[in-house]
């Protein structure tokens, strides 16, 4: 038997875990503390009764022999799948249905796509800081990872360098974990890119939502050309509070092709094959969030997410702090204070004011002496720790 030995180049994920354990001893050592979270990435509003309505309705016709569902389509039900349709008409992107895969998050989808891939055989372009899946997914696949430097000089918004091969892309906007946000212009500069080389952009969406600003896309595909060059993947975790409920979905347009190779049929075979589909409730529940109720409810959600993310930026600005994100994403990427390291920050706010975030070093080495912040906890206690963190930084 042969072990995929690179699993050996993995390099272990201590970031959340030596946050916890640090977090646990302060506490230990302060159980009087208000202990105020700003680290996490899940959300913390409740879903909206529409969508829960949905989803208890639809529990419900599992249980009566007339309604009930057993297996559905590999690819998703079609009631969801025009939902998602009619929602990027909405941004002016015009999709048929069919190009759209729902499944049970887009985490397993960005794992997944490898699959279409040969092992090993491929140079992977990844910005640096980064959302983690991205390098893990590539490093058991064998793939040959470049990173794109992402730094205060670009705007944590790097662009393509002529001289620079590539076969695969990863492309956030709105960023995890810095919350830059590209522009029309950059990401045509991406697509024309990929099409020179031939390379395909897989471009994560899953902050979608977040954004205000009009002129900024949601999708690649409000890129002319974008169709020939990307895969899309969405997700209803931070839309609609679906982290505990699981939905996603993933946009491989018909138009794809390499080597006379479809992407979208390769796709296709492989759901078909090793999927079986997201269960119906949760189909209906996710169907729910593009109800004019649901979304009218996921915009009230979003607003108290977006409004904590003000108060911080407020906050950083209030005492000269340079950072970057907060207004169309709910990620603040702010500068250390002081001459520290990342981890020096993340002791000092914890020790000094009973605030936990996550240090920018976790997720890159251009993430060293920066901080993530996020926008997802309560509204009082954001302000508090903002209140906090001021009044630290004062001192420092
Ligand atoms: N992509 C990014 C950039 C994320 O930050 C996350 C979750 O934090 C995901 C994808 C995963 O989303 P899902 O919950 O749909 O698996």
């Amino acid at each position: 038997m042969q072990l995929n030995e690179q699993y050996r180049t993995l390099s272990q994920s201590y970031l959340f875990s030596t946050i916890a354990r640090e977090v646990d001893a302060f506490r230990a050592a302060n159980p009087q503390a208000d202990l105020i979270r700003m680290g996490i990435g899940d959300v913390t509003l409740p879903l909206p009764a529409v969508v829960v309505d949905a989803f208890a309705a639809a529990v419900r016709e599992q249980g009566e022999a007339a309604h009930f569902h057993g297996y559905g389509p590999e690819q998703g039900y079609d009631f969801l799948r025009e939902a998602i349709r009619a929602h990027y008409a909405g941004f002016g992107v015009d999709l048929p249905a069919d190009d759209i895969f729902v499944s049970d998050g887009a985490k397993s989808d960005i794992g997944n796509i490898l699959d279409l891939f040969a092992p090993g055989g491929n140079t992977v372009l990844i910005p640096d800081p980064v959302y983690p899946v991205y390098c893990d997914t590539n490093h058991m696949a064998g793939n040959r990872v470049v990173f794109l430097d992402a730094n205060r000089e670009n705007g944590f918004l790097p662009l393509p360098d002529e001289g620079q091969d590539a076969d695969l892309i990863y492309l956030c906007s709105p960023n995890n974990p810095t919350g830059a946000v590209y522009s029309r212009d950059q990401l045509a500069l991406w697509v024309a890119y990929a099409r020179k080389r031939g390379a395909i952009l897989l471009f994560d969406a899953a902050y979608e939502a977040f954004l205000q600003d009009d002129t900024l896309p949601h999708s690649i595909f409000e890129i002319p050309g974008a169709r020939e060059c990307a895969i899309e993947f969405c997700s209803f975790s931070k839309t609609a509070g679906f982290t505990g409920t699981r939905c996603g979905y993933t946009v491989v347009p018909h138009e794809l092709e390499r080597d006379g190779l479809r992407l979208r049929e390769m796709w296709l075979r492989r759901q078909t094959t090793k999927f079986n589909g997201v269960s119906y409730p949760v189909q209906r529940a996710a169907a729910a969030v593009f109800s004019p109720e649901g979304m009218a409810a996921c915009r009230e959600n979003i607003a108290v997410y977006h409004g904590n993310a003000t108060v911080i930026c407020d906050a950083l600005r209030s005492c000269g702090v340079w950072h970057v994100g907060g207004e169309n994403s709910p990620y603040v990427w702010m500068k250390c204070p002081g001459e520290g390291s990342s981890w020096d920050f993340f002791r000092l706010l914890l020790s000094r004011a009973a605030v936990v975030g996550t240090p920018g070093s976790g997720f890159g080495k251009n993430g060293e002496g920066y901080f993530r912040l996020t926008a997802f906890g309560d509204p009082e206690a954001t302000r508090r720790a903002m209140a906090r963190m001021v009044d630290l930084i004062g001192k420092i």
